[in-house]
């Protein structure tokens, strides 16, 4: 098997990191792995090391330029590794003043992805999801602001698949069926 880049997206707060760890268990019984990158954690290295930002909730309302470019700076490191790799990533990112592309065409070139997931379920579960994450600073946000979103990741994730090529796959990951998120991420990755 070629090696596979494969990105997975989802708004905050819907289950992405569990449903990534609950496929890669499925997986690592078949025999397949995958190296699993946190897109977010690479950015905020940076940051961090450059005295930007102490927490990485406060990176999306960082100035759009130096958004950028810890994005870019993000995407030439990843871009290093071999082997299968799964990025856990944003479609796009809701910032103070609007949608930013998790995705824009320079991250594209370097990473380019041959599947691109987005992890979804419906507004009202990610809402209360968000609420009772105390780990996280999570921005105040009503279901439908939520429901907008998803949608708007929807949108964008078109355009990804115009530039890379890239299939583009849901998985829902609704309440008490996260082992059928885990096992459609598995079949996807395998
Ligand atoms: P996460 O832990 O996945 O919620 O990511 C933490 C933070 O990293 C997000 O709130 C964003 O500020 C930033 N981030 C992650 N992926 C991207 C991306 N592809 N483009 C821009 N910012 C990102
Ligand atoms: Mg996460």
């Amino acid at each position: 098997m070629t090696d596979r880049r494969v990105i997975i997206t989802g708004v905050p707060g819907v289950g992405k990191t569990t449903v990534v760890n609950g496929a890669l268990k499925i997986l690592e019984d078949e025999g397949i792995t995958y190296k699993s990158l946190n897109f977010g954690t690479y950015m905020f290295e940076v940051a961090r090391k450059d005295g930007i930002v102490k927490d990485r909730d406060e990176m999306r309302r960082l100035d759009r330029d130096v958004q950028k470019e810890l994005q870019r700076a993000a995407a030439k490191a990843m871009a290093l590794e071999k082997g299968n790799i799964l990025i856990d990533t944003h479609a796009s990112v809701k910032t103070p003043r609007g949608y930013l592309a998790g995705l824009p065409e320079w991250v594209l070139r370097e990473l380019m992805p041959d599947t691109i997931v987005l992890v979804e379920t419906d507004e009202d579960q990610i809402l209360l999801r968000r609420l009772t994450d105390e780990t996280r600073s999570r921005d105040m946000e009503g279901s439908a602001g939520i429901g907008q979103h998803q949608q708007f990741n929807r949108s964008i994730a078109a355009s990804y698949a115009m530039i890379t090529g890239a299939t583009i796959k849901i998985v829902v990951n609704a309440d008490h069926l996260l082992d059928k998120a885990a096992e459609d991420l598995a079949q996807t990755l395998g």
